[in-house]
């Protein structure tokens, strides 16, 4: 008796067996592929099911199967090497399979709707219109043409009967007879052409003719570039390429901030079909965008993240844009690495891929050393821009008003009086991140995490920037009743409240998640910035990323010492990543940019190799200290976290599972823990964690399996949750 094996969306990792649907015949049952959704009941539920296989058998006894209620996908919607990529990602991330297959599709298929193809609302015959005689409605003159038409001509857009003189009350009577249906004419996919890319400088040249000269399939290709060096024509030149072998590219950025540049630059140089996603589409969008990405008709796909999961027809390039950047990696649920994904589908597909940055993770450094990736540097900016000089602006006994010293603002003054704009980054969003009480020391903290509130004054509320708990700003102290409160410490809000009273004939524009609601803000806002008037831009990260600023010719830190003393291990990489891309929005025009970084330890080994040395020997240097202490990419790390109503539970459940796991890790392993996180409490739930180190990935897979095994068994009391994080981002 043969079963279908499904995937289900559970936090079950196994796979569920299935008698075949009513009425299916055999040879129906042994066509079906891989990948097929199949609507079955689960527990009291009706779910989506993700078909892994036709077996001879099942394990479960016959009479306890339940039988699949129906076969949503006769052919399956992805291709097998999409669904390699997510067993394999099921596999390495130890997440449930189903819930990996779930995540590909859009909403509409995930919830058991029927699959409609892209195209134009047309009629075709039914099996029984193909099989009528000719001559059979002899009597209705207009039925029997339209039945000529369709017969000869396949599937019809409605337009085009209409236009022929086909009324709907013949189509009507036609279907009602059996005669006709519904179809969609399929789009057709036009080819796409590229207009002139740039003339390449030298080291672009050099860089595209090694791009192209590698061998066809598989290869693994980092691009360090400096900012500015022109990696993004590259990708072009690159995607052109593709393109003309009649193939599909997917582009991968890190932000939805970015996507309006970036997709400027790509509709102009490209006349072709580009499926965009980001998480700003509403569903019938989103399910449009993977459609054409699924049936070929479009040629680019550019996303963030979860793009990497896009079905595509036939893929023949991917590039990742700032592959270094944090928010390749989901950080709940299911926690995998975009980039890392890309690399291992672009292996599956057969592929080159592209992973560009000005700021390379180490990770991708150590591969490039190790000869794993195709490395390929742009040191000098491309076009007429110059790097800019790096200075630090030692603030130790300066006044300061609002974080800035009166060489800042001084230097700021001159930028401005001489037409030029000035950038300054402070990571802090709000107007000050504690209040405290100046009569009894009483300081807001959040109900649900162990943190304080931010102040935010011009929406007079506090809020918790973890947990996103909000409450009115009041004038008196809950505590002693006092009217003495103040806002303690530095946010962007009020660094721009200052700037706007000293510099008030210039505009002061404030960037961060505040400020720049709704979709199209950060365009306008780099648009008008861009018009070149003199001004000053105050922001958070989300200044940094990608975005052209050509009139920007100083860049100045506020508050540099906030980085310099994290004791993340990889603070010091993060660091340097965002110090060199803050730097790198200055001086991109003709005029050389000076850099600013405000500091009380001026002398710190971190700033001194910021002033002295590129990116790529910081790295390399970072890279000889991760060596040293085992940290990735020389080890391997994975976090066992939970998250509990009760503080002793969480770390009791990650206790038993370090005692029950010991005996059988193996070598070369250790566990560190459990340890409640950094934050321990977040959200009303506590948190815990526990650590394992290995010295390669082979082991701490080993070790992750065993782990996962034997979290399963454990009972989890009181609601705990427990989820294993494979690569983590954050460990202290
Ligand atoms: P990156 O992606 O490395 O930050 P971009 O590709 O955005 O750099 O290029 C930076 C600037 O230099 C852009 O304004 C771009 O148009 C210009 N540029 C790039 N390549 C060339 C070239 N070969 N000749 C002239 N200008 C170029
Ligand atoms: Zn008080
Ligand atoms: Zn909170």
């Amino acid at each position: 008796m043969s079963v279908l094996r499904l995937a289900i969306p559970s936090p079950l990792r196994r796979a569920f067996d299935y008698l075949p649907p009513a009425g299916m015949s055999e040879a129906q049952l042994h066509n079906l592929q891989p990948g097929s959704r199949v609507r079955v009941p689960f527990g009291r539920r009706e779910v989506t099911g993700y078909l892994l296989g036709v077996e001879p058998d099942s394990d479960v006894p016959e009479k306890s199967l339940k039988a699949a209620l129906a076969i949503l996908d006769p052919v399956p919607l992805v291709n097998p090497r999409l669904l390699q990529l997510c067993y394999w990602a099921a596999d390495y991330y130890h997440h449930p399979l189903g819930e990996v297959l779930k995540a590909i599709y859009p909403k509409r298929l995930r919830a058991g709707k029927t699959h409609q193809p892209l195209g134009t609302a047309g009629w075709r015959l039914t099996t029984h219109g193909l099989g009528l005689a000719p001559g059979a409605l002899a009597r209705s003159p207009r039925q029997a043409q339209t039945l000529t038409m369709l017969r000869e001509r396949g599937t019809v857009k409605t337009a085009q009967l209409k236009d022929q003189g086909v009324s709907q009350a013949v189509l009507r009577s036609l279907r009602d007879k059996g005669l006709i249906e519904e179809a969609v004419v399929p789009m057709q996919a036009q080819p796409a052409s590229s207009g002139q890319g740039l003339s390449l400088n030298p080291e672009q040249a050099i860089v595209i003719s090694e791009l192209l000269k590698a061998p066809a399939g598989f290869v693994c290709h980092l691009l360090e570039g400096v900012t500015g060096s022109g990696k993004t024509e590259i990708y072009l030149q690159l995607i052109a390429d593709c393109l003309q072998r009649g193939q599909q590219a997917l582009v991968l950025i890190p932000e939805i901030g970015l996507t309006p540049q970036t997709l400027n630059r790509f509709e102009q140089r490209f006349c072709a079909n580009i499926a965009v996603f980001h998480s700003g589409l509403g569903d019938a969008q989103r399910y449009r965008a993977w459609e054409a990405a699924r049936d070929g008709s479009a040629h680019i796909v550019i996303g963030t993240r979860s793009a990497i999961f896009t079905p595509l027809r036939n893929l023949g390039l991917i590039v990742v844009d700032e592959e270094h950047d944090g928010s390749y990696k989901q950080q709940d649920g299911f926690r995998y690495s975009a980039r890392d994904v890309a690399v291992k589908r672009a292996q599956l597909e057969d592929c080159p891929i592209l992973l560009g940055s000005a700021t390379p993770s180490l990770e991708s450094i150590h591969n490039a050393l190790a000869g794993r990736y195709q490395h390929h540097r742009l040191t000098q900016r491309a076009g007429s821009g110059r790097m800019p000089t790096i200075t630090t602006l030692d603030v130790r006994r300066q006044a300061l008003q609002a974080g800035l010293s009166a060489a800042l603002v001084s230097a700021i003054k001159d930028k401005l009086e001489a037409g030029q704009q000035a950038l300054l980054f402070l990571n802090r969003r709000g107007y000050a991140p504690t209040l405290q009480c100046h009569d009894c020391g009483w300081i807001a903290e959040c109900e649900a995490c162990d943190a304080r509130l931010t102040v935010h004054r011009r929406l007079r509320r506090l809020r918790c920037h973890h947990c996103g708990a909000s409450r009115p700003l009041s004038r008196q102290c809950p505590h002693c009743h006092g009217n003495s409160l103040l806002a303690a410490g530095l946010g962007t809000e009020q660094t721009e409240e200052f700037l706007r009273e000293q510099f008030s004939q210039w505009p002061v524009y404030r960037v961060d998640s505040d400020s720049m609601q709704g979709k199209d803000a950060m365009q306008d806002l780099v648009t008008e910035i861009n018009k070149g008037e003199p001004c000053i831009l105050l922001g958070t990260q989300m200044l940094t990323k990608g975005h052209h600023f050509p009139g920007v010719n100083l860049v100045a830190v506020i508050d540099t010492d906030a980085m310099l003393f994290s004791t993340d291990f990889r603070g010091e990489e993060r660091m340097a990543q965002l110090l060199t891309q803050v730097a790198g929005r200055a001086g991109r025009a003709d005029l050389p940019g000076s850099v600013m970084l405000q500091t009380h330890y001026p002398d710190h080994p971190a700033l001194q190799a910021m002033l002295n040395c590129s990116y790529a020997q910081q790295a390399r240097e970072q890279l000889a200290r991760r060596q040293a202490t085992g940290m990735p990419p020389a080890g391997q790390l994975l976090v066992l976290r939970t998250d509990c109503d009760d503080a002793e539970c969480g770390e009791q459940f990650l206790q038993d599972l370090r005692d029950q796991t010991a005996a059988d890790l193996p070598a070369g392993a250790a566990m560190i823990g459990p340890l409640p996180s950094p934050m321990q409490r977040r959200a009303g739930k506590f948190r815990s964690q526990l650590l394992l180190r290995a010295p390669n990935r082979r082991t701490a897979q080993a070790a992750a399996g065993l782990l996962v095994a034997v979290a399963e068994t454990l009972p989890a009391r009181r609601g705990l949750k427990w989820s294993i994080d494979i690569d983590p981002q954050d460990v202290f």
